[in-house]
């Protein structure tokens, strides 16, 4: 099969995958309890003597048939509820930047965690259990990352406080921001806005979803919570004003194909990935990353993949959404020079030998 890249040159789909394995990637979208492989959770509930109702590692995560977010949303509780003691978080977090993370090239990542999502489990303890796996798959593969604390927007915005003081009192360097998840409809971002203006002045960066709210949600997240970057923000090219805005201030928006596409939360859900296009065309600034990968049947070369075949992105365009990520992750100025120092290298380095000219 050859599909047409928006670059002019014809790929073929050796040539597509060649690059969406070798390419580096940045992962800035990517949530701890979405990342455990089935097998993994199977075995910690069988640890902890939880009930899976039946399912196997083979039926757990059945992709096709979360019918709403909600549906999602009881799978994850359910994993959730077996991550519970240090070895667990240990676990998880080292599978998670090692088998789905080092191993497809992404060379730095800021992992998405949900303290709510835990239950019980209290924050220090969380929070010791995900580093000490973040230091040994660096340690063990060299993948650097950094901790995005997410606030349950289904909880009260008192709650959301709460947290927020929570994480400024147990600060680690590890921990540089927040984000707001879970399902929309029932947390509209502005009641949030005093948990962020905590956030800010604790001097921690600030992130949030929105996946299926009204482009106007995006000038909240800007103005209102003070959001350096969106996760997701699919509806934004429905107005073209905002649109504007968010060119002109080069906003980053961290969009997730294929978890986005099987939800249809983006608004397409037939494999197009239209609005992801439409963004990139509008000039926008555009990431990509794999979400919840194994609940979704991905993992983050698969979502390069499925947009190179979808849209017929090449190296060009797929080499310039890791750019992207590099410019919208939180590290530190000359952390981030030199992890775009690799990156151009590690892209350039995919680009082979040019052709000798012919005589
Ligand atoms: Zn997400």
């Amino acid at each position: 099969m050859r599909t047409e890249t928006t670059s002019g040159p014809t790929t073929t789909s050796e040539e597509i995958e060649r690059i969406v394995t070798g390419l580096p990637k940045v992962s800035l979208h990517c949530h701890l309890l979405g990342s455990i492989q089935a097998q993994t959770v199977v075995e910690l509930a069988a640890k902890h003597g939880v009930d899976l109702a039946g399912h196997t590692a083979e039926t757990l995560y059945d992709h096709a048939s979360y019918e709403d977010l909600g549906e999602f949303l009881r799978v994850l509780d359910v994993v959730g509820s077996v991550v519970r003691d240090r070895d667990d978080l240990h676990r998880v977090t080292y599978e998670s930047l090692t088998e789905g993370g080092a191993a497809h090239r992404v060379l730095y990542r800021e992992i998405q965690i949900s303290p709510p999502g835990h239950g019980n489990v209290p924050y220090p303890h969380l929070i010791e259990g995900i580093t000490a796996g973040m230091r040994d798959a660096q340690t063990d593969t060299g993948i650097d990352s950094r901790v995005v604390v997410g606030l349950c927007r289904e909880d009260t915005p008192a709650a959301a406080l709460e947290l927020v003081e929570t994480v400024i009192a147990h600060r680690t360097e590890e921990v540089i921001g927040i984000g707001l998840d879970y399902a929309e409809v029932k947390g509209p971002p502005v009641q949030f806005a005093p948990a962020y203006a905590r956030a800010a002045e604790a001097g921690l960066q600030r992130t949030a979803h929105s996946e299926t709210g009204p482009p106007q949600h995006i000038e909240v997240l800007l103005d209102e919570l003070g959001c350096s970057r969106i996760d997701h923000g699919y509806h934004v090219v429905d107005d073209p004003e905002i649109t504007a805005r968010c060119v002109q201030e080069r906003v980053p928006f961290i969009c997730t194909p294929v978890s986005s596409d099987i939800g249809r939360y983006s608004g397409s859900g037939d494999g197009s990935h239209r609005r992801i296009r439409q963004m990139v065309e509008a000039g926008l600034v555009v990431a990509i990353d794999s979400d919840d990968p194994p609940m979704f049947g991905t993992d983050p070369t698969h979502d390069y993949r499925a947009l190179a075949h979808a849209l017929g992105f090449g190296l060009d365009q797929l080499g310039t959404f890791t750019l992207n990520a590099v410019e919208a992750s939180w590290l530190e100025e000359a952390d981030k020079a030199a992890l775009r120092r690799r990156a151009l290298e590690e892209i350039e380095a995919l680009r082979g030998p040019e052709p000798r000219p012919q005589t």
